[in-house]
């Protein structure tokens, strides 16, 4: 079978006779690949034209709701991806974190259009005042660019490496055009077939190229975007090509990491910690057969805990059953092909010039239910290297697969310094139940870590693990883990957007964001604002309140209601050393005065109100003073119908501006109604 690439909204076959595929566990050729033909250029330019112009007009609440429908649509096709991912050596947990995980991926990045306005751009922060008397401010808006993302993937996670990105380009409303490990890519493929059947991504939003993608850089733009994963001497020779200086594209690279995993001291053997550890490190060594880009490489223990651990983790890696995974009792499959096994092999060789295999052998070790020597199969391999300062091979040398190095530390700053040693990794973890240890070890080591878990008895039964990478957490690392950062939950969609600095009168602000904006023109309206449907009301409309004169009896009657009897409120003669001239009113009195000021009482659109975004006093209110407020719509956030019997409403965030009888301003608040729509459809 030959794999097709999915360009300009075709399926389309490379040119020749392509790369051969094999199954990884029978050796079998499967599929052939080859990207030989294609107009990259072109390629691109359909992204930038028609998937870009399709994504940018939608609203981050449509992306977001357009993703759920993908996610949902390929969940229920997931057994066909498990079928092919047997293919690559997985067991079924490998598979479920590339194929579940990755349409995970896409739910978690769905739901984040909460977290974004109902536009197709985002208001970042506040305004900033540039202006003495307030006619002049500036401002933040992020727009989707108006390229394409590249996303240039590892073979390891055929289906995560490809939904992790595309899911944050594509809520942030930038097409990809995804060149996944060409070695694997005949399950990218049978993803990819069945997102564009689905219809549900508008045309030019993903391209596929399984094959070489040589030359793709040269035409990439400055709107574009290139997300590179693999290894760090592939990354580095392409974030090296002169299109990407010239252009000044970003490159996010995600390379080589050689994490690792400390054992507290007080981790002792017969502690809960001990055995998570061993656990953990088990786990990290043979999941996904070691191929895992945050796999615990090393492995740091107190000095005289080293043999202990040594014991118990061998014990623990002898009940690793190798074999095809879909044999019952298999526990590790292969790696990806036999080219991984010839690198491992050699790493591991290197590695074993300057440290002891204590278990394992790269040649004598049992398969189930394959044949050995055509699948691409390994035994795990623990190493212990006793002089982790001089012999330094194991900071340096990756060995993608089962394959990992006990070393022993005498005190924290050792740790520390082992950890560092590593250039920078995706993620550290350390096992302990001090948390003042815990506290002393990350402030130290954070510098060199993209994540550090600290794993103990507390939060072990829901800890989502060392290798984990979550999408609402930034997902990369400094120095040899690339320097990248992806997913990120909303840092990671920032990545896709340009972000824009504004400048002008409130007025001109106020429209341009869809904000209100302090000092913006206010639409004194006739008809109260809570009159109003979610649709009739516009940014800036605004009530003007009656006035009310604080008085004693306010305050007293005021602390008997809420119990808040603080002495500036009570005690006039306790005033001395303090901010206060006078008694002054609650803060909270103030604002529910306002309250009993801006509310129009009667039944009408405005169901609720739930709440407060931020609330200030900024001028102390005595008995005698008189209060108003200004009362305007700030923004307005539309939301989905839960069901069909749900009442249409949206959010209305009011602006409520407490000013004396001098016009200033004594309390600002923003509070947030659910205001019912007319159309209830
Ligand atoms: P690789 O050989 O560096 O390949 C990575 C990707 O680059 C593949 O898609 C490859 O395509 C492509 N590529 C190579 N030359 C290219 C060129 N001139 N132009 C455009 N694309 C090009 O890495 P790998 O063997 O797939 O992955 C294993 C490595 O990835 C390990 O070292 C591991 O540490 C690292 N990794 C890191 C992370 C992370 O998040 N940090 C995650 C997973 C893996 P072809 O397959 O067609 O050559």
């Amino acid at each position: 079978m030959k794999l097709q690439n999915y360009a300009l909204g075709q399926w389309i076959d490379g040119q020749g006779e392509g790369k051969p595929l094999y199954n990884a566990i029978s050796g079998d050729v499967i599929a052939t690949a080859s990207s030989a033909g294609l107009d990259f250029g072109e390629m691109l330019n359909y992204g930038r034209t028609e998937g870009s112009k399709a994504l940018r007009k939608m609203t981050f609440h449509e992306r977001g709701r357009m993703i759920k429908e993908l996610a949902l649509y390929l969940l229920e096709r997931k057994e066909l991806f498990y079928k092919t991912s047997y293919q690559t050596g997985a067991t079924k947990v490998d598979s479920w974190i590339d194929i579940e995980g990755g349409i995970g991926n896409l739910f978690a990045y769905s739901s984040l259009r909460r977290q974004f306005p109902d536009e197709t751009y985002y208001v970042d922060g506040d305004h900033i005042p540039l202006s003495k008397k307030g006619s002049f401010i500036g401002h933040h808006i992020m727009v989707p660019k108006q390229g394409v993302a590249v996303h240039i993937n590892a073979f390891n996670f055929p289906i995560w490496g490809m939904l992790e990105k595309t899911a944050v380009n594509w809520l942030a409303g930038v097409p990809a055009v995804v060149k996944p490990a060409t070695i694997t890519s005949y399950l990218t493929e049978v993803m990819v077939r069945e997102i564009d059947k689905s219809g549900i991504l508008p045309p030019g939003a993903l391209q596929l190229i399984c094959g070489s993608a040589n030359g793709i850089l040269d035409h990439v733009e400055s709107q574009d975007i290139v997300t590179f994963t693999g290894s760090a001497s592939t990354g580095k020779m392409l974030k090296a090509h002169p299109r990407l200086l010239e252009e000044a594209v970003p490159f996010n690279m995600e390379a080589d990491s050689l994490n690792c995993s400390i054992l507290g001291a007080d981790a002792t053997p017969g502690t809960p910690e001990f055995d998570m550890f061993i656990k953990a490190v088990r786990n990290e060594m043979t999941v996904k057969c070691g191929q895992k880009c945050t796999a615990i490489r090393r492995i740091m223990v107190p000095e005289h805990l080293v043999e202990d651990v040594q014991i118990a983790l061998g014990s623990q890696l002898a009940k690793t059953v190798i074999g095809d995974p879909q044999v019952e009792g298999v526990r590790m499959g292969s790696l990806a092909g036999k080219s991984q096994v010839d690198e491992v092999r050699s790493k591991v060789e290197q590695l074993a010039q300057e440290q002891r295999i204590v278990y394992g052998d790269l040649d004598n070790f049992d398969v189930t239910g394959a044949n050995k020597e055509k699948g691409a199969f390994i035994s795990p391999i623990l190493m212990v290297n006793d002089n982790p300062f001089t012999n330094t091979a194991v900071h340096e040398v990756e060995a993608f697969g089962p394959v990992s190095t006990i070393m022993p530390y005498k005190n924290l700053d050792e740790a520390v310094e082992l950890a560092r040693m590593g250039k920078g990794s995706l993620v550290c973890s350390m096992v302990t139940s001090d948390d003042e240890l815990a506290r002393e070890f990350t402030l130290e080591a954070a510098t060199h870590h993209g994540r550090i878990l600290i794993l103990n008895r507390d939060c072990e039964r829901e800890s989502t693990g060392h290798g984990s990478p979550m999408p609402m957490l930034t997902h990369g690392g400094p120095g040899r883990a690339g320097g990248g950062e992806e997913m990120g939950g909303k840092r990671g969609v920032m990545h896709y957007l340009q972000r824009t600095a504004i400048q002008g009168s409130p007025t001109t602000i106020s429209r341009i964001t869809n904000v209100y904006q302090p000092g913006a023109h206010q639409n004194v309206t006739d008809v109260h604002v809570f009159r109003k449907h979610f649709e009739e009301l516009n940014i800036g409309d605004t009530v003007i309140t009656a006035k009310h004169t604080v008085s004693d009896a306010d305050i007293v009657n005021f602390a008997n209601v809420s119990g808040d009897n603080f002495y500036a409120h009570m005690d006039a003669t306790s005033l001395e050393g303090t901010i206060f001239e006078q008694r002054v009113a609650h803060g909270y009195f103030v604002l529910s005065k306002a309250a009993g000021l801006f509310v129009d009482a009667k039944k009408g659109p405005v169901l609720l109100n739930y709440g407060l975004d931020e609330c200030r006093f900024t001028k102390p209110v005595y008995p005698g003073m008189t209060i108003g407020v200004r009362f305007t719509v700030k923004e307005k956030i539309g939301q989905e119908k839960r069901s069909e019997d749900d009442i249409a409403k949206g959010i209305v965030k009011f602006l409520v501006d407490v000013y004396d009888e001098t016009g200033e301003t004594v309390a600002l608040a923003t509070i947030l109604t659910m205001v019912k729509k007319l159309d209830q459809n």
